[in-house]
């Protein structure tokens, strides 16, 4: 068996009051049919970052609804770890020297996964590009595959460097079906699986998103030194090149010209999965320098849950400076906070930043400075974008309306075989109405993959 990971039960009813009556019955309603579904979730960590996170929330909640869900993680070490670092990158349109034996590392370890995979279900679902392979190689081990497969990508695909994707895409392909956050990600070359699209969304009752007390908010803030007294920036990412952390180090830079007592404070949480991490971590600290109203924190000082939760709570300004970002979570769970968000105009973050409405969208250090200054003096325009954004959220963005989306992509898998003109589907199309409120879902068959 692939590595089980234990969680804590959720309970549906409890969010009757976030979201309404009408919503609960739609979910129950939707998950009547699929009692005793078993659903398996892979992936490759089970903390730190938006996937974990996800499925902390998902899974339990579809144990609530009947469905016979369980998450496992694959098995992997350093050397594996490091190539699905550079195959993330590449997908992102990093460019990287690739050898052969980086793609070996790669196969080998997704092989001694299939072998471990040693049991059947209903729906297998794989998410991201690390165990990617495991449909195939699971297929090829048994003489067959048993269930849907579906792959789950989280990244953002639009300038996937082709010597990556050529060697992942038949891989993919031989799926069932598979789940990007935009439309737009899809590649045009991918052929095979149907296409569903959901974008994610955050657990509104967890540790990290559900309101705390100001006195703790304050005493968490003072244990890491951070005075509760004075304007605070936050961004929460991993210490990555695409999270720009330098970028926000510098736009901080320029907005302390004006608000010379502005601090900042930049959470990691350092993933399993992540080894650039920490040489990317000791870059920033030298680009932070000798500043001590940089405070670069993350879980290894005690930086969990509740931590980040505070200092979002906290924050003036939320930032989330990303060059490239398949959704972030951690721009909805600003939003969610009521905090307005300034952050970079890519991937998944328009969905959610609404340019002057739910906070700003950012291409440059300097645009960034700019609308983080115009925030902290002007107050009440940050109340005003803060109270859009929790209504953003919580009409598209928690969970249960991703768990609607699942729902609804599990009723259609009987319909699921690929057709021999490959017909791609789209479940859950989500696209902003006229009024910029609300997301619909749509089921539609259209040939292709970007159409439609
Ligand atoms: N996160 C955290 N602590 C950290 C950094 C990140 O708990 O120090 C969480 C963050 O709150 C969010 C998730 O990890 O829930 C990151 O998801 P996102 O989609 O923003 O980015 P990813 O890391 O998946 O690219």
């Amino acid at each position: 068996m692939l590595g089980m990971v234990s969680l804590a039960p959720k309970r549906l009813e409890e969010y009757r009051d976030i979201v309404g009556d009408a919503v609960i019955a739609e979910l129950r309603e939707l998950a009547r049919p699929l009692r005793g579904l078993r659903v398996l979730h892979v992936n490759a960590t089970a903390y730190g970052g938006g996937v974990a996170e996800l499925l902390t929330a998902l899974v339990p909640l579809m144990r609530d609804v009947g469905l016979n869900a369980e998450w496992q993680v694959i098995r992997g070490a350093d050397e594996f770890f490091q190539v699905t670092k550079a195959m993330h990158n590449g997908l992102q349109g990093m460019p990287f020297p690739w050898s052969p034996d980086m793609w070996e590392h790669w196969l080998r370890y997704n092989l001694i996964n299939a072998e471990l995979f040693d049991e059947t279900y209903d729906v297998v679902i794989i998410h991201d590009p690390q165990p990617a392979a495991l449909a195939q190689l699971v297929g090829d081990r048994n003489g067959g595959r048993l269930g849907k497969w579906i792959w789950r990508c989280h990244i953002d695909l639009t300038d996937a460097r082709p010597e990556v994707w050529d060697r992942l895409r038949p891989f993919v392909a031989c799926y069932d079906g598979a789940i990007f956050t935009l439309h737009d990600y899809v590649k045009p070359d991918l052929h095979g699986p149907r296409v569903y699209t959901i974008p994610p969304a955050i657990d509104p009752l967890s540790t990290k998103n559900t309101p705390l007390p100001l006195d703790e908010v304050t005493a968490v803030l003072r244990r890491y030194r951070v005075d509760p007294e004075r304007p605070l920036m936050v961004q929460v990412s991993r210490f990555d090149p695409w999270k720009d952390p330098l970028g926000v180090i510098a736009a901080y830079r320029l907005v302390r010209r004006e608000v010379p007592d502005l601090q900042l404070v930049l959470v990691a949480s350092m993933a399993h999965d992540d080894p650039e991490g920490w040489e990317f971590y000791e870059r920033t600290a030298r680009h932070a320098g000798e500043d001590w109203d940089i405070h670069l924190l993350s879980n290894l000082n005690g930086v969990g849950n509740r931590e980040v939760n505070a200092f979002q709570q906290a924050a003036q300004v939320v930032v989330q400076k990303s060059l490239r970002e398949g959704f972030g979570l951690v721009v909805t769970e600003g939003l969610w906070k009521g905090r307005p968000v300034v952050a970079g105009n890519v991937g998944g973050i328009p969905l959610q930043v609404q340019h002057r409405r739910t906070g700003f969208l950012v291409n440059s250090v300097e645009d960034c400075a700019e609308h983080v200054l115009c925030l902290l003096q002007h107050p009440e325009l940050a109340g005003e974008m803060g109270a859009a954004g929790r209504e953003h959220v919580r009409q598209n963005f928690l969970i249960t309306r991703y768990l609607r989306d699942y729902l609804r992509l599990f009723r259609t898998l009987d319909e699921c075989e690929p057709s021999p003109q490959h017909l791609g589907v789209a479940a859950s199309v989500a696209h902003p109405t006229a009024g910029g409120e609300g997301y619909e879902q749509s089921l539609s068959a259209h040939p292709g993959r970007r159409s439609g």
